[in-house]
């Protein structure tokens, strides 16, 4: 009876064809494409069968599905042709947050990557010679400019500074997490790599030390403890196996207490007497001088260098602020055997990459940092922030939405230290009978979406990070949801 009851309701139903044989749909395909259409025909139209199947859907039920056919059918190829990758609006004030892409990119940036992807270039052409060229050229030459004009005559371990040839070089691979495994199967593969046990971190994304370790087949050798190593030992540690020292940067947490960790240049000594090379992993990497923002006792890419630090590695989307990217910078023989090793090759980056980077790069070359969106955020004053929060305050008041302008504090994230933070003043919103929940899922969820911080009950909206063409976007979000 029942399976009887149904066939009639089947029946009710249109093809495929019919379906798109309307006016509307026949519109819609002529400029979404057919395959759209067709793909969004065949799926309404199996949900109804489902929901006929279920029992979730009578005569009438079905007559009204049918009404709205085409709508239902338009609406699902809207859906389907839309991007997932989406710009959103961070007011997390937390600059470099890995969830919501890490640095967004200077203009020049994005104008270099237009120029150089949509067509040919020279990639790994000389154009002098016409002959194959390397593409790591291109920013290698910058990285000289930042970093080895700055170092100084060094002398490596046990090795002599050679006059005609630059002492540090730079390569670039995919992130930092490729440049760590880089490093470590091009300098210790088969041996081992002496660690402090209060550095074997984990970062966000699952980037473990002993696992990156495994992977490049270098052995790890733990010393220390937890809370204290100290230079000797690390002395102790090294045997006729040992083939790195290696120092990383403790990124995203602080050990505070009865603690001691080995200075940088006692490492280097020693490195340097037992004739092994010393790698750091900095994460973040700066390639200016935090201090100039309040932030102290964050090595910087150059002071590791000077320090005489054999390499480096570190992020392109952290503090340095341009594309993913993972930089190797140090003593040019070390480098050159980076290059040689075929992993190299499997971990090298594309033309999109360094031609953001090379933009980027070029913006630290000519002094230009505020080109650079990422620093340009950490170098906003508080007395900016707090102006801007309470334009958009005055605008979206109401006797529904809540709106106070507090102080507060951004962080610089990305793993920078981690207790980096700058004074900001924060938009503190609370709207009657929403929780805060409710309005931080509301502002997500608006176009463009907005990202807040919920702290103690209440949204929190942080301008540092937000682009200041982007405060109308908020205020229209935050009056729309009062209005509702
Ligand atoms: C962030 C970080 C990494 C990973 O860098 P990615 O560029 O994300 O691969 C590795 N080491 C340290 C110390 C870091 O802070």
């Amino acid at each position: 009876m029942k399976l009887q009851a149904n066939a009639d309701l089947y029946r009710k139903l249109p093809s495929i064809d019919e379906l798109q044989r309307g006016r509307k749909l026949i519109a819609l395909a002529s400029k979404e494409g057919q395959v759209a259409v067709t793909d969004a025909a065949r799926a309404v139209l199996v949900s109804l069968r489902e929901e006929i199947a279920a029992g979730r859907l009578d005569g009438d039920g079905v007559d009204l599905a049918l009404s709205g056919l085409d709508d239902v059918v338009a609406r699902r190829v809207r859906q389907a042709l839309k991007y997932s990758l989406r710009s959103v609006i961070n007011a997390t004030g937390v600059i470099l947050h890995t969830n919501l892409g890490r640095a967004p990119l200077p203009t020049a940036s994005l104008e270099h990557i237009r120029e150089i992807a949509g067509s040919y270039s020279n990639l790994e052409l000389d154009l002098e010679t016409g002959d194959r060229g390397k593409r790591d050229v291109h920013v290698d030459r910058l990285f000289r400019k930042l970093l080895d004009e700055h170092v100084g005559a060094r002398v490596g371990a046990g090795v002599p500074a050679r006059a005609a040839e630059p002492t540090i070089s730079t390569i670039v691979v995919n992130n930092n997490a490729a440049a760590v495994l880089l490093a470590l199967n091009t300098l210790a593969e088969n041996g081992e790599v002496i660690v402090s046990r209060g550095e074997l971190v984990e970062i966000g994304g699952s980037f473990r030390i002993p696992d990156v370790m495994a992977k490049s087949n270098a052995n790890l050798r733990e010393v220390g403890t937890t809370n204290r190593t100290r230079i000797g030992d690390y002395e102790q540690g090294i045997n006729e196996k040992t083939r790195l020292l290696l120092r990383v940067h403790r990124s995203n947490f602080q050990i505070t207490g009865f603690t001691e960790q080995p200075q940088i240049n006692e490492l280097v000594s020693l490195a340097r007497k037992r004739d092994i090379p010393l790698l750091e992993d900095l994460g973040s990497g700066a390639l200016f001088d935090l201090r100039s923002v309040g932030v102290n006792g964050e090595p910087s890419v150059l002071d590791s260098l000077r320090q005489g630090v054999d390499v480096v590695t570190y992020s392109g989307d952290k503090l340095l602020g341009g594309p993913q990217a993972g930089m190797l910078s140090g003593r040019s023989d070390l480098i050159a055997r980076m290059r040689s090793n075929s992993l190299f090759r499997a971990l090298r980056v594309d033309k999109l990459s360094y031609a953001a980077l090379e933009a980027t790069l070029l913006a630290y070359v000519k002094g230009e940092h505020d080109a650079i969106p990422a620093l340009r955020m950490m170098r906003l004053s508080k007395e900016e922030i707090g102006r801007r929060a309470e334009a958009v305050a005055q605008t979206v008041r109401s006797p529904k939405l809540s709106v106070q302008v507090l102080d507060g504090e951004s962080l610089i994230g990305g793993g920078a230290a981690p207790s980096a933070v700058l004074p900001t003043r924060l938009l503190a919103i609370a709207c009657e009978g929403v929780s805060a929940d409710e309005l931080s899922g509301h502002l997500r969820t608006s176009d463009p979406p907005i990202i807040a911080r919920v702290e103690d009950g209440r949204v929190l909206l942080d301008l540092r990070t937000v682009f200041p063409e982007q405060d109308e976007a908020i205020t229209r979000a935050l009056k729309q949801v009062a209005g509702k």
